[in-house]
């Protein structure tokens, strides 16, 4: 009898330490699952240009509002591509036209306007053009006639917007050269090939506003 009742306490004693070893190793798996997932553990240009962002005031306020973020290169993408597809992932191809940084700052702010989800709005594109274009020019050296968008009248009305957004950082919607100005703006992304009316990008006719780049602005 002895023998078999320390064979089985041994065996408990295995079964004990295997168990929190095996413990242990599922909490280190989890917490590097979460690192990666906040992007700490990943290295590469887009990462590199993130950790840039955040470290402006603009990507600070920005960063208040975002999901863990992950960058996937997708070589089937046209060269040039960056897109927001969901669960804080943004997917890019190469030839990526630099400075990148804008750029990376453009698909951030869809993170920051629709979180988990995708939306394919030209109201959501325009305000993240706005957005794209403030951050651009609070970089040193940034000249506005290098800042590009879309097409130059789709350029154009985005400087105004900006302009706009800077002045006043609260709702216009009431302001009738505000409504017309983003009215101009849907106009011109209608007849783009890539919000235009033959993608699958919708607009929200009423909808004349900035909600979500004011509310960034606006966070301390
Ligand atoms: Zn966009």
């Amino acid at each position: 009898m002895r023998p078999i009742c320390l064979g089985f306490l041994q065996l408990l004693l295995v079964l004990f330490l295997f168990g929190s070893c095996a413990r242990e190793a599922l909490d280190v798996e989890q917490e590097l699952r979460q690192e990666s997932l906040l992007g700490e553990d990943r290295k590469g240009p887009m990462y590199d240009e993130m950790d840039k962002i955040k470290e402006t005031p603009l990507g600070k306020k920005l960063f208040k509002g975002l999901i863990p973020i992950k960058f996937e290169y997708d070589p089937s993408m046209r060269p040039g591509r960056m897109g927001y597809v969901g669960m804080g992932v943004i997917r890019y191809s190469g030839d990526l036209e630099s400075p990148v940084g804008p750029l990376v700052f453009h698909e951030l702010f869809h993170v920051y306007q629709t979180k988990e989800k995708v939306v394919a709005s030209r109201n959501n594109e325009i305000e993240a053009y706005v957005a794209q274009y403030l951050y651009y020019m609070s970089l040193e050296g940034a000249k506005k006639k290098n800042f590009w968008a879309v097409s130059n009248e789709f350029r154009a009305i985005i400087i105004k917007l900006a302009d706009y957004a800077r002045r006043y950082p609260e709702y216009q919607t009431g302001d009738p050269e505000f409504r017309r100005l983003y009215g101009l703006a849907l106009y011109y992304l209608r007849q783009s090939t890539l919000y235009g009316t033959n993608t699958n990008y919708t607009e929200d006719p009423t909808l004349c506003s900035f909600p979500n780049l004011f509310l960034m602005l606006n966070q301390s």
